[in-house]
């Protein structure tokens, strides 16, 4: 599916669409470059499952976790691996451990998981099309 965006308000609200998809226990890969939207879209899905924390992006944290209130889903987990050079950290993050029934996980640029045996649910590329638009691809 494919959607083209022309606002930050625009593209929470496909991301808006996409969150009353979900059940639960999903692990979704977000793709693109640095102000493509990805946080964007994170923010827009917390909040469209009942999040009251506004998104940021986890800079020094590498996870955030916001609480959120739609039917089975009472979690999500925002993961930005921009930075993120050493791969024995991914160990110390126990993704393993974070996948859960009631928990949808959301990681910007998940390549570096490659080789490392997470297969994401649902991949969302998001292109930097001009100043405002953005071309959202999810598969
Ligand atoms: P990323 O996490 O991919 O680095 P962010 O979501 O943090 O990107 O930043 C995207 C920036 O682009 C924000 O400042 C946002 O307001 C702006 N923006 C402009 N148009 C759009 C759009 N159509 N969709 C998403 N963000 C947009
Ligand atoms: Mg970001």
């Amino acid at each position: 599916m494919t959607y083209t965006t022309h606002s930050a308000e625009e593209t929470q609200k496909i991301a808006a669409e996409f969150a009353a998809t979900l059940k639960g226990g999903e692990f979704i890969s977000l793709i693109g470059d640095l102000g493509a939207g990805k946080t964007t879209f994170v923010r827009g899905l917390v909040e469209a499952l009942g999040g009251t924390v506004r998104v940021k992006s986890p800079t020094f944290t590498v996870m955030n976790e916001y609480p959120v209130d739609a039917g089975a889903i009472k979690r999500v987990v925002h993961i930005d691996f921009y930075r993120f050079t050493d791969a024995t950290e991914l160990e110390a993050l126990s993704l393993d451990d974070e996948r859960r029934p009631d928990t949808v996980i959301l990681a910007e640029w998940p390549n570096v998981l490659d080789g490392n045996l997470v297969v994401p649910d649902v991949t969302i590329i998001l292109e930097h099309r001009t100043m405002d638009e953005r071309l959202i691809t999810i598969t």
